[in-house]
């Protein structure tokens, strides 16, 4: 088994995959990740930040708002689509989206969406975006021109498919939601599981019941927002705790604050199947 970790250069990753089954880059089930974000809702540097982390040159430090792209067989899938989505798609290149899931309805993860506009001209069709309900309303409030009877011409073309805590089909992937709390019982995310791969962003509790859709994930990537305790998201010590329950053979930690520290210092302190997510990070397994 080959993970492939890219960043400016590929490297073979071995280690506790090698357990894994063969899958090499060319075949049909391979994955593709890419992280396009791994901040937290401001970002990093934060404006106007003095702080060490803020003022690091190391580019693993520099944080767009959280959200990654899915390659499955020829489908992309996005996960989010936060203020930085222009700057994201420009900076990787993508050309083609297949579909959106939104986790939540909070800013940094759906301030982006009139940038689909791009990809109604590209693609001469609407943009399919998956989320709750709740966030469907967040969705039409905030961008309540797109959804006029009679909108301007060219407003972003959005087509809105709600999903429940039930599992979904996009083409042929099926995706898992997976229930989480981002708060009190009455603010939740969905993390989302394809095939192997487990999503989970902005989470501070998750019950047992939705943790067992998560067991036997590869790749886990949850969101740790810093090393102090926070009301609406896992602290470095919790996300380490549900990622060794999980046990996944790689482990990423996404949405991260100024306040966690600098990747190089951050890292050393991580467990072997554990990493620091940065923006640009690709992976193929
Ligand atoms: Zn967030
Ligand atoms: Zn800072
Ligand atoms: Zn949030």
């Amino acid at each position: 088994m080959v993970m492939l970790i890219k960043y400016n250069f590929c490297i073979q990753h071995s280690g506790r995959l090698s357990t894994g089954r063969a899958i090499f880059a060319g075949q049909e089930d391979e994955m593709k990740v890419t992280f396009l974000g791994t901040g937290t809702s401001q970002g990093i540097p934060v404006i106007g930040c003095g702080c060490q982390v803020c003022q690091s040159d190391d580019p693993r430090d520099k944080r767009l708002r959280s959200s990654i792209s899915v390659e499955t067989g020829d489908q992309r899938i996005i996960v989010d689509c936060g203020p930085d989505f222009r700057q994201q798609m420009l900076r990787e290149n993508i050309t083609s989206i297949d579909a959106i899931l939104v986790t939540h309805g909070h800013k940094d993860h759906l301030g982006g969406l009139d940038e689909i506009r791009a990809f109604n001209y590209i693609n001469g069709r609407p943009a399919d975006v998956y989320s709750s309900f709740g966030v469907q309303q967040m969705i039409k409030r905030e961008f309540s021109y797109a959804f006029q009877k009679e909108p301007y011409p060219g407003v972003p073309e959005i087509n809105l498919h709600r999903i429940t805590n039930k599992p979904f089909m996009i083409g042929v992937d099926q995706i898992i939601p997976v229930r989480a709390l981002h708060y009190d019982t009455t603010k939740f995310v969905f993390g989302f599981r394809i095939n192997d791969f487990t999503y989970i962003t902005d989470a501070v509790k998750i019950s047992e019941a939705e943790k067992k859709k998560i067991k036997g994930s590869r790749v886990l990537v949850l969101n740790s927002l810093r090393k102090q305790k926070h009301y609406s998201h896992f602290n470095l010590e919790e996300a380490l705790a549900l990622m060794d329950e999980i046990k996944p053979e790689q482990g990423y930690l996404t949405h991260i604050s100024h306040q966690m520290g600098r990747y190089r210092e951050v890292s050393k302190e991580l467990p072997g199947f554990v990493k620091l997510a940065f923006d640009k990070l690709s992976i193929t397994f």
